[in-house]
Order: structure tokens, then C-alpha cells, then sequence
């Protein structure tokens, strides 16, 4: 018998294709059947006026970092995303040296990251995978590698060049973590340990990733001044290692920036490898306030940069570089400015959550830089913020762009009292405000740079379309109420027009309502090594549904 039948929905197929009038048919895990169907079925659901489309695909989570404390990612699930690129931005709990597991352990405290004992086991990509697929999860999880933890697995936090041996030792972590299943390579070129690395050390290890057919996804060095050339290496590293690329939540920081995005959007269209790019939906950015420091800074220690912080006769140097961009480090406290960054996560000056610095500042009566440093040290740089350095209009040639994906970004388990509304909205955000209201592109293409786009592009089978055979990752909602509430002041509001979104064939939301259901499953790439001469979509990724 079917298990779930879903009557008259209008069908977004994934693949661009218009819209049509069918029924679906559910079971156990596959789509059996659609166009008529009338057999008896477990659960029948009338979806008249809805849209059934793929399950999204979130191409830029975080949920690596939270998935051993909520492994439900309801957040996800309630915007319609059924599957997650984790693994970004060069930061993971994974691979860990023995070495320098105190400077690990130090490191991710200070980006406010979990960490358990259970991390310290993680000495290669493989053993975190193990790891992982022994949780329920409530989403379709994949993996990158990330480079700053390879780098710290081999140097710690050293900002020199890696010798030969340690190089050697980070190539042998990536081909590990290749082999065991991963996408590929991430690099998070702005924060510590991944910007002392230059693009010879990445196009080593994407030499690797290449011979895997896999991708390089980059966080580049800077998104603003430098955003062109920092686009050009990434293409660099990918054409001469013959790895596919990704830039990393595409967007032109700094007023003096923007229209920027036009430029490198032509140059990833004419890249002579793949190379793709994802974007949020929103003209406002946010990460970890320790960020905003210079590289000199970050290199140090967590004690020492909080000692360097306190010391007031470091300050008008600090100010300087923070002030004074050069060619290899831009502050986003330059391009915000005091008045553009807005603090979310700061669980030791509760005061400062939901102000920017300078109302901070006003409220304490000091200067805004002594409120910055304030914010650094009494959190132990663990603070996290929103800061408001974008512009719509790019916002909008991201979003319309053929070959650019969505992700969220978003970091947001339950129980924090604020995140970015990106963690929350991203996806309805697109299917309400980009689509109904402001007709930057059509539902139809919509849906399918959310599904077929990213599945073909990842190599993640049987995902991305509705088709008999393929797994039953499926949304529906509602396209003439679908939209986001979360907004900058209350992020946690949430989204309406969801229906249903069913994982892997079991009913994981329903009226917007997560019902604790978790069918997610661990995916894992499967690389043929030095078989794919090509650089088209040529991954597979086979799934183990997680039991219980
Ligand atoms: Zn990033």
C-alpha cells in the first residue's frame, strides 16, 4: 500500500520545467508514483492551490557545528529544506590533531562552538563521519572538509608556511576525508588559522579534491575592496588544480563595493572549470566579532589576544589597522562602521544583544571603540554579530543569477535568544519577497536553484527532482502566502505557508509545525579517484538513512 498520497497539487519538478497538475504517490523512502493515482493509501493529503516541489537544499549550513546538541535542525526543516552542504567556511569539529587539541579546544570555544570530548576522537574526517552517522538526524546532512581545521590538525594556529611535512600531513587529511566521503575542500580565507594560507598551499590540497572530481568552496580572503581578485584566485585554484569551485555566500561589502557582483558573476560564467556561487537573501552579513581583527591579532592565541586587547597602549595601532584597509585585510568594522554592526550573541554583556556599538556605547556613556573591545574580551572574542554592509540591488542580481545557489548561513539552534533571520527565512524569504512580490525571478527556476541545481552540481542522487524513483524529499506550500516574518530586531519569528515537508518519505513538518520526526540521513560522496577527466557533474552521493 502507499503510504503518503498527495491529490491535485500543482508539481514544480526541479528542473525549470512549468508547472502541472498532478498526484504523487509515496513509499517508504521513493516517490512510486505520479499523475493519477487512485490506490488506497496510508495518509492521503489534499493539496489543491499548493506547490509540490523537491525539498530545498541549504548549500551553506552551519549545522555541523551544532548537530551533537540538536540534531533535529528543525530550523531547517521549517523553511522546506530537507538536505545541507555542511562543512563551510574552512571551520569544523573535524580533523583534529592530537597535538594541538588545546588550541582546537580553545579556538572553537572562542566561536562559541560546542565542543565535547567526543571531538577530541576526531583525528581524521573519517572518524566524524563514523561518528555522525550514529545520530538521528532530522535533515540530509553533507560534507565539506574543512581547511582551517586541516591546517590546525597539522600546524595549530601557526601563521607561517606549512613545511613540507606538515603540508604533506594536511594533503594525507584531505585525501582521507575524501575518500571517506566528503564534497571536497572549504576555505575560510578571513579568519584564523585559514588566512595564512596562500594559494599555493590551497591549489596543493585542491590537487587532490581534483583528482576526486570533488569541489573547492571558498569563503574568500576579502568581500569587499578585493572582491574581484579574491574571485580570480578562487578560479585560479580551482583551474589549475582541476577541482570544481564555489564562492561562498557571493556578496560586495562597503558602500564603495557595490556593483561589484555584476563583475564576478561574469567572471564565474566564464571560468574554463565549473564554478559555481551561493548567496543569502539578505543585505546584511554576520559572523564572530574576532573577525573584525587584524591578522597580526588573530594569529595570537586566545589568552594573548584578550591581553593585547586590554592593553590600551595597543590601541591607536589597532584602530589604525582596523581603519586604514590595506590589500591583505579589510576589518568588516571599517565597512560597517560602529553604527552597522549589530551584536546577536554576547552571552557575557547580555546588555549589548539587540544594540549596535554605538548604541552600546551611548548606553554605557563610553567611546565606541572601548565598547568593542569591551564586547571581545569580557566574551572571550566569542561574540557574534549582523552587520549592515550590502545592497539590495546586489542582493538581487545574486539571486537572479543562472548559476548562483541559495544557502543560508545560518547558525541557530533552539534556546538562543537571537541569530541572523537568515537561519530562520532564507528559503521562504526567496519564494515570498524575490518571487511573489519583487519578480526577480520566476517560481519555476526558483525551485529549481534550490533543488536540481544544487543536486546535480553536489552529485547528490536521487535528490533535486520529482520523478519516480527518486527519494521523497518533498515540499509543500502555499505560493501566494509563502514568506518569512524573522527580521533583524526578532529573528525568531516564524515563516508562514509551509504545508508539509516530508524526509525521505516520513512527515517531518506540517503546517509549519516541526514534528519532531528525524529520517534524515548522512550523505557521502563517491569519488572514483582519477577517473573523471571532466569536471562536469560527475560525484555521486549515496545516502545511509540514519535508524531510530
Ligand atoms: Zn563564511
Amino acid at each position: 500500500m502507499i503510504d503518503i498520497l498527495i491529490k491535485g497539487a500543482d508539481i514544480i519538478d526541479g528542473s525549470g520545467n512549468p508547472a502541472y497538475k498532478g498526484d504523487v504517490a509515496i513509499q517508504d523512502n521513493k516517490i512510486v508514483k505520479i499523475g493519477e493515482v487512485n490506490e488506497p493509501s496510508e495518509k492521503t493529503i489534499y493539496a489543491q492551490g499548493l506547490v509540490l516541489s523537491p525539498g530545498f537544499i541549504d548549500v551553506h549550513g552551519h549545522s555541523d557545528m551544532f548537530a551533537f546538541v540538536d540534531p533535529d535542525r528543525s530550523s531547517k526543516l521549517c523553511q522546506g529544506i530537507t538536505t545541507e552542504i555542511c562543512g563551510q567556511c574552512g571551520l569544523g569539529p573535524a580533523p583534529v590533531g592530537s597535538e594541538y587539541i588545546s588550541q582546537y579546544t580553545s579556538y572553537f570555544k572562542s566561536q562559541g562552538a560546542p565542543i565535547y570530548p567526543e571531538c577530541n576522537t576526531f583525528t581524521t574526517f573519517g572518524k566524524y563521519l563514523d561518528y555522525m552517522s550514529t545520530l538521528s538526524l532530522g535533515i540530509n546532512m553533507a560534507y565539506f572538509i574543512p581547511h582551517g581545521t586541516v591546517r590546525m590538525a597539522a600546524m595549530g594556529l601557526s601563521p607561517e608556511k606549512p613545511t613540507a611535512r606538515q603540508l604533506g600531513k594536511m594533503t594525507e587529511l584531505v585525501d582521507e576525508g575524501m575518500k571517506r566521503g566528503a564534497l571536497g575542500l572549504s576555505s575560510g580565507l578571513m579568519y584564523a588559522p585559514g588566512m595564512f594560507a596562500d594559494s599555493s598551499e590551497l591549489e596543493a590540497l585542491c590537487k587532490v579534491v581534483g583528482q576526486y572530481g570533488g569541489i573547492y568552496t571558498s569563503h574568500i580572503r576579502d568581500q569587499g575592496n578585493q572582491l574581484e581578485e579574491c574571485v580570480a584566485e578562487t578560479i585560479r585554484i580551482a583551474e589549475s588544480s582541476g577541482a570544481k569551485a564555489n564562492i561562498s555566500h557571493h556578496k560586495a561589502s562597503g558602500k564603495n563595493n557595490w556593483g561589484k557582483v555584476k563583475n564576478t558573476c561574469s567572471m564565474i560564467h566564464n571560468a574554463n572549470i565549473t564554478v559555481m556561487h551561493d548567496v543569502y537573501p539578505y543585505a546584511a552579513s554576520s559572523t564572530l566579532i574576532r573577525s573584525t581583527l587584524p591578522p597580526n591579532v588573530q594569529k595570537m592565541d586566545q589568552n594573548d589576544i584578550i591581553t593585547y586587547l586590554k592593553d590600551v597602549n595597543n590601541h591607536e595601532l589597532l584602530k589604525k589597522s582596523i581603519f586604514n584597509p590595506d590589500k591583505n585585510f579589510e576589518s568588516p568594522l571599517a565597512s560597517c562602521g560602529y553604527d552597522g554592526i549589530l551584536i546577536f550573541d554576547a552571552a557575557h554583556t547580555k546588555d549589548a544583544i539587540g544594540k549596535t556599538i554605538e548604541q552600546y556605547a551611548d548606553y554605557l556613556g563610553i567611546q565606541p571603540f572601548d565598547a568593542f573591545i569591551k564586547i571581545l574580551t569580557e566574551n572571550s572574542l566569542g561574540a557574534g554579530y549582523i552587520g549592515f554592509s550590502m545592497s539590495e540591488d546586489d542582493v538581487e542580481t545574486l539571486v537572479a543569477d543562472s548559476l548562483c545557489m541559495f544557502g543560508t548561513d545560518g547558525l541557530y539552534v533552539p534556546g538562543m535568544p537571537m541569530t541572523h533571520p537568515r537561519a530562520i527565512g532564507t528559503f521562504p524569504r526567496i519564494l515570498g519577497r524575490y518571487v511573489r512580490e519583487k519578480h526577480v525571478l520566476t517560481l519555476e527556476e526558483a525551485i529549481r536553484k534550490m533543488t536540481s541545481l544544487p543536486a546535480k552540481y553536489y552529485g547528490l542522487e536521487n535528490k533535486g527532482e520529482i520523478n519516480v524513483g527518486m527519494d521523497a524529499d518533498i515540499v509543500l506550500f502555499d505560493a501566494e502566502r509563502i514568506i518569512d516574518h524573522s527580521d533583524y530586531q526578532q529573528p525568531l519569528l516564524q515563516n508562514e505557508g509551509i504545508h508539509l515537508v516530508i524526509v525521505n518519505g516520513k512527515i517531518a513538518v506540517e503546517h509549519d509545525k516541526y514534528l519532531g520526526i528525524k529520517n534524515g540521513a548522512l550523505l557521502k560522496a563517491i569519488h572514483s579517484k582519477n577517473l573523471s577527466e571532466n569536471f562536469t557533474f560527475s560525484t555521486k552521493m549515496s545516502s545511509f538513512i540514519n535508524m531510530g
